[in-house]
């Protein structure tokens, strides 16, 4: 035997070597793409919390919340639910009021969620209230008009104008601190529906704009009177975003919220709306179809 088959006996081949790691490449390759057909071919979880708080969660596996006030007086498994968050990745708050930024500090804080929010809401919910300012930096902060690439393009989040009040309060009868304008939120899931949460808002015109540049899927549409649109106002607004779907929200928690899913599905009705009406209950999780 040569020096040469000396060094080399009992070691694998260079060029065994190169053949297993040409396989591992193949095989890496030929289950990638089944790897990511799997999830794409995940469908959008949806559950409602009560008032307008939602958790949904992306074909990709992306956990968002919005308006996470989960503590609400209908809600009998907040305290639970709250425990059981351990990934959330992305907070969204729609305006300053205590229904809507509910728990999103205390979630932030332990899941590290990012917080999205209009640049004054999210200025105020940092300084006033503590959520941490690294979560809550430019990249999750935009203003009316302006769409954020989030989660390498697994979501896109645009404002929209809300006709509402904004204003956030430590305490019930703290003064408020400004938190600029209300919005509504279009959330577009990469492989999923593209959602239009109204926030709290009356009718206005100018949702008819939203169908002028997003084919909303589902629109989550506050109905419940007093504080906002109540259900014949809400059907004329669900006219003008003509969505293929629509949940009701923001309703049913305090006696003066008045407006029901009846009530509007009356007026959804005499108005002729080929919008699927899909009420929810409380907790409950439902799965939404691709757009
Ligand atoms: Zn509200």
């Amino acid at each position: 035997m040569s020096n040469a088959e000396l060094m080399t006996a009992g070691k694998p081949s260079l060029l065994g070597q190169r053949t297993c790691a040409s396989l591992v490449i193949i095989v890496v390759a030929l289950a990638r793409p089944n790897l990511f057909g799997l999830l794409w071919s995940m469908e959008t979880q949806l559950t409602w919390y009560g008032q307008s708080a939602f958790k949904i969660v992306t074909p990709g596996g992306k956990v968002l919340l919005v308006d996470p006030w989960l503590t609400n007086p209908v809600f009998e498994n907040a305290k639970d639910e709250i425990a059981g968050l351990n990934h959330v990745d992305l907070v969204l708050v729609t305006h300053g009021h205590s229904d809507h930024v509910g728990n999103a500090v205390e979630i932030g804080k332990r899941t590290r969620a990012k917080l999205v929010a209009t640049f004054d809401l999210s200025a105020a919910i940092v300084s006033a209230l503590g959520y941490p300012s690294e979560l809550a930096d430019v990249e999750t902060t935009g203003h009316m008009g302006g769409t954020l690439t989030l989660l390498r393009g697994d979501i896109a989040v645009t404002f929209v104008p809300a006709w509402h009040g904004s204003g956030v309060s430590k305490e019930e009868t703290a003064p408020a601190v400004y938190a600029g304008t209300p919005s509504g939120l279009i959330i577009a899931l990469r492989h999923g529906p593209t959602i239009y949460h109204t926030g709290d808002t009356d009718l206005f015109s100018d949702m008819a704009l939203v169908s002028r540049f997003h084919k909303i899927d589902i629109m989550l549409v506050c109905i419940g009177d007093h504080f906002t649109m109540g259900p014949a106002r809400a059907a004329e607004a669900v006219k003008l975003v003509n969505p293929r779907e629509v949940i009701p929200m923001h309703y049913g928690t305090f006696p003066v919220l008045t407006g029901t899913p009846e009530a509007f599905e009356r007026e959804l009705k005499k108005r002729k709306i080929k919008a699927k009406l899909r009420g929810m209950k409380v907790g409950e999780t439902i799965t939404l179809p691709k757009s």
